[in-house]
């Protein structure tokens, strides 16, 4: 059986947005990246996005109250009951928690976190390239580095939570788009 209800967890342009989008379309069921959410907000200048383009653009974590309300509405929508990839969240301690405690109430329970690993010199390389292709604001050399050394502080001791619950799969982030769906599908089964 494959998992339905899954996150994925790794560093700034380990490729957790591109495989989230790909798999949701192939499984049916949502992705959940309260990035591209953030973004949207900052897009349509409503007060989340008012509230969370500053430490977006500083590539700080937007404060966690935010997201964390961001995430639960998403994950309470109908669609998500079938299952979801979450990518992007949770990034602290307080919002692992958080998920937990939604998804208690809601009565299910994640069955997957999925950690991409990827060396930092190449991680650089790819969000360099990025930047040049879309024109994210967060993507240049200094913010990038912050992002990096945020995600090395606050979220990679996350992989610790999910692993004593037995749900961790670590796998190789290098490779083609299609090598590493392989090993994603791989360790959802
Ligand atoms: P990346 O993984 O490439 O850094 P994302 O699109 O996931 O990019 O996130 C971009 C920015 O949005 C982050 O640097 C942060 O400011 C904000 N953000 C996204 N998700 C969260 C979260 N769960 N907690 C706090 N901030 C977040």
């Amino acid at each position: 059986m494959t998992a339905r209800r899954m996150l994925l967890l790794g560093p700034p342009g380990a490729g957790k947005g591109t495989q989230a989008e790909r798999l949701g379309k192939s499984l049916g069921i949502p992705q959940i990246s309260t990035g591209d959410m953030l973004r949207a907000a900052v897009q349509a200048g409503t007060p989340i996005g008012r509230q969370a383009q500053a430490f977006m653009d500083r590539g700080e974590l937007v404060p966690d109250a935010v997201v964390i309300g961001v995430a639960e509405e998403r994950l309470s929508q109908p669609d998500a009951r079938r299952g979801f990839i979450l990518d992007g969240f949770p990034r602290t301690a307080a919002q692992a928690s958080a998920l937990d405690a939604m998804l208690e109430k809601l009565g299910v329970s994640l069955e997957r976190c999925i950690a991409i690993h990827v060396d930092a010199d190449q991680l650089v390389q790819r969000l360099l390239k990025r930047a040049a292709i879309e024109g994210r604001t967060d993507d240049n050399e200094e913010t990038i580095r912050n992002r990096m050394r945020v995600y090395r502080e606050q979220t990679q001791p996350l992989v610790d939570h999910y692993r004593a619950r037995g749900v961790l799969r670590e796998l190789d982030g290098v490779g083609t788009v299609d090598e590493v769906a392989a090993r994603i599908e791989a360790a959802l089964a």
